[in-house]
């Protein structure tokens, strides 16, 4: 499910879940204590002077080092990497670091059916949730790849990030959001292929078992229908052909 369920809420505490008027009343907090500093110095305390005799002389001995740019993103055999359909990046200082892949979780968006295998409306329905889930205050989109109808594999948010995708289990759970609402209409048989194939690859890569493979809905704290009966009623075949 995506970003219209309040079950999606990643871990409490966890910097995915700050609300961003937090964080802005953090700053405005910290930038009212500057404000405040400056103000009482000029008005009764004189305050210190710069280190150096003139400002206007004083420049830098070495040049200020520019953000580190994101290392590229580790993406698996075949898949379609995120640079392909958004320019936005993760908000750096609100996202955790992945730790080793433990589990998997299936999810579908659950919002209106969707039916389109070209390419752009692809790129179109997962910025959308990207947007959805910036909107909730989340560093980036929850899912660490998305499987569209036609069977293309896309990167979400980069794996060195641990996901948003399964209230309070978010660690070491990578996140698979299958495009559609699988209570209304069911995944192409594209689409199922794509999800093996891809399951396979990260148990693989991440040495993951079948059992450690579960629906976002098999989760106890989740309290939610996702991904939908059409592709829940999938799951056990699903764990029993990638065994
Ligand atoms: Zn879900």
């Amino acid at each position: 499910m995506t970003n219209l369920d309040p079950n999606d809420t990643p871990c409490e505490g966890k910097k995915d879940g700050l609300p961003p008027i937090a964080r802005r009343s953090i700053l405005l907090v910290g930038l009212g204590l500057l404000a405040g500093c400056a103000t009482t110095g000029s008005k009764s305390v004189r305050m210190p002077g710069p280190l150096w005799p003139d400002a206007k002389l004083f420049t830098p001995t070495a040049p200020v080092a520019p953000a580190a740019p994101l290392a590229p993103a580790r993406v698996l055999a075949g898949v379609i990497p995120r640079s392909a359909w958004t320019k936005g990046t993760p908000q750096l200082d609100n996202i955790d670091p992945m730790l080793p892949v433990r589990w998997i979780t299936i999810h579908h968006d659950g919002m209106t059916p969707f039916l389109a295998t070209d390419y752009a409306s692809c790129v179109g329905r997962i910025e959308l949730i990207r947007n959805g889930h910036r909107g909730k205050g989340w560093a980036d989109i929850g899912y660490h790849f998305i499987v569209d109808r036609s069977g293309r594999v896309w990167e979400g948010r980069d794996l060195r990030y641990q996901g948003a995708h399964v209230k309070d289990q978010n660690e070491g759970n990578l996140g698979i959001l299958c495009m559609g609402n699988f209570d209304q209409q069911t995944p192409s048989l594209a689409q199922l292929v794509a999800l093996d194939r891809h399951l396979r690859l990260c148990m693989v890569k991440y040495k993951v078992k079948a059992s450690q493979v579960r629906s976002h809905q098999e989760w106890a704290s989740a309290k939610t229908a996702c991904p939908g009966r059409n592709l829940q009623s999938k799951m056990n075949g699903i764990r029993r052909a990638i065994a």
